[in-house]
């Protein structure tokens, strides 16, 4: 396995602290990277990202709006925003932060699939790439590059290196080594599981507009194209951004507990849209730690879901950040 991150660093002192905070004072650009080069669009990831943020945009048609729907959308939000990506393919899969039964993991990543952020190896290959070379040019995702291609650009933009066998065997050999994971590379799995879950949800939206409509189908069809937009679009489009922002925002705005060799920062804003992701600066410190939150007021919600399977011995061997191994100790 690659070296994915930098050595903890230190506290910052009261002073330090002072000192960098927002923002962090980036002054410098980095070309982006050198795979990227011609520019070309990647077009099916392009046309799809169009096509779901279009149908959120109609949740600001009133015909579209039901409670239903939003409860859904927000309970989807921690459903499989947060189990699927910050737990699921962040924490576990990437940082192996913890260990948990096979179930659990699978179940986690089949919820991340749910997000339309690529197939769980793809993005873990991809993200431990940036721990390894965070905001330096072979960096996928650096905002130093520019604001837009951290937070989207990076994602629409072909990159040469990324689907290569190499690239692969050089950040994912332990996840594709487990069948589960290997057959969603190879038959594009995850997205067929991004639009089951879709129709499921709709289908189960038109099902509860027939019945509390008293079996109006015209309230069905309604209720079906609400939780398209609401429990389906909205939500994923959410998600998405979320997860962006810890790679935009979190690396440009905030401030920093540690001094890292690269230029992540904690952002309250970020922290609170991603279930805890948004202490990046104190993940990018200890990236193997499954708690991003290392001060009190840092809410980190994803952290209390894996404390508690811990409590109950569903989690095991969960990596804690120095700070909090003080504390355990004291
Ligand atoms: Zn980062
Ligand atoms: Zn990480």
């Amino acid at each position: 396995m690659t070296k994915t991150h930098d050595e903890p660093d230190q506290l910052a002192t009261d002073d330090e602290l002072a000192s960098t905070q927002t923002p962090t004072g980036v002054s410098h650009k980095i070309p982006a990277p050198e795979a990227t080069r011609p520019l070309k669009i990647q077009w099916q990831y392009a046309i799809v990202l169009v096509l779901v943020h279009l149908a959120a945009l109609l949740a600001f048609d009133g015909w579209f709006f039901t409670w239903s729907g939003l409860i859904v959308g927000i309970a989807g939000h921690f459903v499989f925003g947060m189990f699927g990506i910050t737990i699921g393919y962040h924490r576990l899969l990437t940082h192996r932060g913890f260990t948990c039964p096979v179930w659990l993991e699978r179940t986690l990543a089949i919820l991340g699939m749910c997000n339309l952020q690529d197939s769980p190896a793809r993005w873990v290959a991809i993200h431990r790439m940036h721990h390894q070379h965070s905001d330096k040019q072979p960096d996928p995702h650096s905002p130093l590059v520019s604001f837009l291609w951290g937070h989207v650009g990076w994602v629409v933009c072909r990159h040469q290196e990324l689907d290569t066998t190499r690239h692969y065997e050089r950040y994912v050999r332990d996840l594709l080594r487990d069948r589960f994971y290997l057959q969603l590379e190879r038959r594009q799995g995850w997205f067929f599981v991004f639009v089951a879950h879709a129709a499921v949800l709709i289908g189960i939206g038109a099902g509860f507009g027939y019945l509390v409509s008293g079996g109006v189908s015209g309230e069905a069809w309604r209720y079906a194209a609400s939780w398209a937009v609401w429990a389906v679009a909205v939500r994923t489009v959410f998600v998405l951004h979320g997860t962006w922002s810890v790679n935009s925002l979190a690396h440009l705005f905030g401030y920093r507990n540690y001094e890292t060799r690269d230029e992540s920062t904690n952002n309250w804003l970020v922290a609170l849209i991603s279930h805890g992701e948004g202490w990046h600066n104190n993940h990018h410190a200890e990236p193997r730690s499954a708690a991003h939150g290392h001060r009190w007021w840092e809410y980190d919600m994803s952290w209390w879901i894996i404390r508690s399977w811990e409590m109950v011995g569903l989690a095991k061997d969960v990596v804690r950040p120095k700070c909090m191994q003080t504390q355990d100790e004291n």
